[in-house]
């Protein structure tokens, strides 16, 4: 029986050619193929007047569209935070896009809205965060430290006297905003987009893993009047170090302070007994912002806006019209927790992670990933004259190759040129380094070894061609 909806052949010609993607993943180059000419030439066709048969189309991205993509989704992808993709949460995601839920209000997707709502509790439950905090399912980090920033600047502002979401920034009292010297871009981003700009950003050092100093912490805090939000960090995008939140904490609230924790992808050790105690303190936070597609490993995009006073998370987010059948209260409407209106479902990927997991299944992949970084590390640094510069704390690594920058550009353009796997560079406190992110739920014992061989192969050709 044909159907006017469901063009079967396409969609199981879209899943084959996804299948076949998957499958090749285990032996591909690791990064791109096609240059930009090389998908312009293939991809940009006139747009033509009558438009073209939908397999030809999709046939003409499956056949070039590949070589364009890099094998983030792969076992030796080690480039920026990037966690792939686990098979059910892939399944559920194909679903999601089928369903095509308006994922806004509970009347038109209670599912949408139901499996959040459940998500949540998983998600509270797992991290080892307050029971009342509410979630709000939004596209990534950025986006989240946006969100809890706003509930931030509602409660502290309110606490004032003053109704931010009525009133606006203009006449406002002053808020005090406190971050580490090594906060994450988005931190500021989510600054900017609040009203606050950058320039009004206190900095506080850090040290030599870029954790925030408490002591000068604490004199910073301790200097404050009135409405004050403070942002620490859990997990470092170069080495994965995490503030002192215990004190950071104690010390804020002693202040009547907001404590936010940008906490991409170091959340996640709350949900290891033995990686939690790098996050001691976690729990005593306002707001968490993480990822879904980092450590979880949901497809993009994902990431959770995690707020104890979820009164203020909703004053800052919701919005009413006459037209929206809002719920009584009882039934979730999912815009009241995050700063979008329309959207997919993004709900059902990670319910269906968490669900396929179970709580040993996420302890096992937080352990299995902080175990993959220790062992690439001591691979690495039992080469003669390669440092190992960072405490491997979590899943994050940084190397560098005979004390020098310029052999360590050559050592990283040279892995990323052959193929086993795929990592980036980075500046470390004025030093180039190579940056190692485990991230990926797939990456075995066999997948480090082989790229460690690989590194070490690059190091040794590139210290004869360049040696210094
Ligand atoms: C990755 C990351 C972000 C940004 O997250 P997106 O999901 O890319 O928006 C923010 N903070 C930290 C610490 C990160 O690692």
């Amino acid at each position: 029986m044909t159907n006017r909806i469901v063009n079967e052949s396409l969609l199981r010609r879209a899943a084959d050619a996804s299948i076949d993607f998957l499958q090749k993943m285990d032996d591909r180059h690791v990064g791109a193929r096609a240059t930009r000419d090389e998908l312009l030439r293939a991809l940009d066709v006139p747009l033509s007047q009558d438009g073209e048969d939908a397999s030809r189309v999709l046939d003409a991205l499956v056949a070039v569209g590949e070589r364009g993509t890099i094998g983030s989704t792969g076992p030796r992808y080690f480039g920026f935070v990037i966690g792939g993709s686990l098979p059910v949460s892939v399944a559920a995601d194909w679903l999601t896009t089928a369903w095509d839920q308006n994922s806004g209000i509970y009347a038109v997707s209670p599912v949408a809205a139901v499996v959040e709502e459940i998500a949540q509790r998983w998600l509270l439950e797992l991290l080892q965060l307050p029971k009342q905090a509410s979630v709000g399912f939004v596209t990534g980090c950025q986006m989240a430290n946006f969100t809890c920033l706003a509930a931030a600047r509602h409660a502290v502002l309110r606490n004032a006297g003053w109704n931010v979401e009525e009133l606006g920034l203009i006449g406002a009292p002053p808020v005090n905003l406190i971050i580490s010297a090594e906060a994450h871009v988005t931190i500021h981003t989510a600054m900017r987009m609040l009203g606050f700009g950058t320039k009004r950003l206190r900095t506080v050092a850090t040290d030599g893993q870029g954790r925030m100093k408490a002591d000068d912490f604490e004199r910073a805090v301790a200097g404050v009047e009135g409405p004050t939000i403070v942002c620490a960090q859990a997990g470092n995008v170069n080495t994965g170090a995490v503030d002192p939140l215990r004190r950071i904490a104690t010390a804020a609230h002693a202040r009547n302070a907001w404590l936010h924790v940008d906490s991409a992808f170091g959340l996640w050790a709350a949900a290891s007994d033995t990686r939690r105690e790098v996050v001691d303190g976690i729990d005593l936070a306002d707001s968490w912002a993480s990822d879904g597609h980092k450590w979880l490993n949901v497809p993009y995009d994902s990431g959770f806006a995690i707020v104890r006073d979820s009164a203020a998370h909703r004053a800052s987010m919701t919005v009413t019209a006459s037209y929206l059948e809002q719920t009584s209260g009882i039934e979730r409407d999912n815009f009241d927790w995050a700063p979008e209106f329309s959207r997919r479902a993004r709900g059902i990927p990670t319910y269906a992670a968490l669900r396929a997991l179970g709580r040993r299944g996420v302890a096992d992949l937080v352990d299995r990933l902080c175990a993959r970084a220790r062992q690439f590390a001591d691979i690495l640094r039992r080469e003669p004259r390669v440092v190992v510069l960072n405490d491997v704390v979590l899943n994050q690594v940084l190397v560098r190759f005979g004390d020098s920058d310029d052999l360590t550009n050559d050592v990283v353009a040279g892995v990323q040129r052959e193929g086993t796997c795929w990592l980036g560079g980075t500046t470390w406190q004025g030093k180039r380094a190579m940056r190692i992110s485990v991230s990926n739920w797939a990456t075995s014992e066999e997948d480090v070894k082989r790229s460690a061989d690989a590194i070490l192969r690059v190091f040794r050709e590139s210290a004869v061609t360049s040696p210094r």
